[in-house]
């Protein structure tokens, strides 16, 4: 079943150039270091948000973006951190959030992501969102330390709980709880200002992506800082309203399968135009996320 779901989205999104996909130059990308607590940074520059926790103990780095980038990033390390990189989290496999792993793997510092992360990046991985087929990661790329539920690291006077939650983005998302910082890095299963990305190919579902957004919301205070896969750093309100925006969108849908409709159907209907404007602007555009919750949802 998973087959044909890619087949038919592999079809339906063949014509269509995937930007995310297109060659990437990576010389006049800056990496940008933004403060979200005591000793806790968001970085971004190309790909996935980074998040940093730095300190006596060590420096403890939420993805690594693309391997091109490692020099920058780790410069970018340095400038608030005496110490080096000592753990990598990977929030889930994709190469625009592990990219980094073998640069800093042979750096020295110990890989931990969930058991489905190591499991994808070990074997070639077809994309029906992207229309692209990932090659498996070499050896020294793949995560040393790996969990089923979830793990904690005691460092620099800070609690990092690392927690895997049901099938959202992909089949391998975890989150990150900064305790002391109070701050959250959710990886892909929250992306801010745009449409939530759902890789159906890497066990990603709508509603996991709802699941999420509830259980950081039920975690959060009311001045929790929040660093999404994608997108400005965000805040408990933002979090919400996205939150509410994807049970919108699920009811939509939900309904017009109830009604028998297909994809092809719903998307001439355009039954997202009220919120395109607000959310459909970036890669993931209606028809895109109309197709893909059609697949999902009817499963
Ligand atoms: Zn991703």
């Amino acid at each position: 079943v998973i087959h044909r779901i890619a087949a038919t989205i592999l079809a339906a999104f063949a014509l269509g150039a995937a930007p995310m996909a297109a060659a990437q130059s990576f010389d006049n990308v800056q990496i940008v270091t933004e403060s979200v607590g005591p000793g806790v940074y968001m970085l971004t520059g190309q790909g996935g948000n980074l998040g940093l926790l730095v300190g006596q103990d060590g420096a403890v780095l939420i993805d690594d973006q693309f391997a091109p980038l490692t020099e920058k990033i780790t410069a970018a390390v340095a400038k608030v951190s005496e110490k080096p990189v000592r753990f990598v989290i990977n929030t889930h496999w994709h190469g625009d959030h592990t990219g980094g792993n073998e640069n800093l793997g042979k750096a020295g510092a110990v890989i931990v992501a969930h058991g489905k992360v190591r499991e994808r990046m070990s074997t070639e991985q077809v994309q029906a969102l992207f229309n692209r087929t990932v090659p498996a990661s070499p050896p020294a790329a793949l995560p040393v330390v790996t969990f089923e539920t979830g793990l904690t690291l005691h460092l620099n006077g800070n609690t990092l709980d690392v927690f895997h939650v049901e099938p959202a983005h992909t089949d391998g998302d975890s989150i990150i709880h900064f305790v002391e910082a109070n701050a959250f890095h959710m990886g892909d299963t929250y992306v801010n200002g745009a449409y939530p990305i759902i890789d159906i190919s890497s066990g990603g579902r709508l509603e996991g992506m709802i699941a999420a957004h509830d259980r950081i919301l039920a975690m959060a205070k009311p001045d929790t800082k929040i660093m999404p896969g994608h997108g400005k750093l965000s805040n408990v309100a933002e979090l919400r309203e996205t939150r509410d925006m994807l049970v919108t969108v699920r009811d939509r849908v939900k309904t017009a399968i109830a009604a028998g409709k297909s994809a092809d159907t719903l998307v001439a209907e355009k039954p997202l135009a009220d919120l395109d404007e607000k959310w459909g602007k970036g890669f993931m555009n209606s028809e895109r996320l109309v197709r893909i919750l059609h697949a999902d949802l009817s499963r």
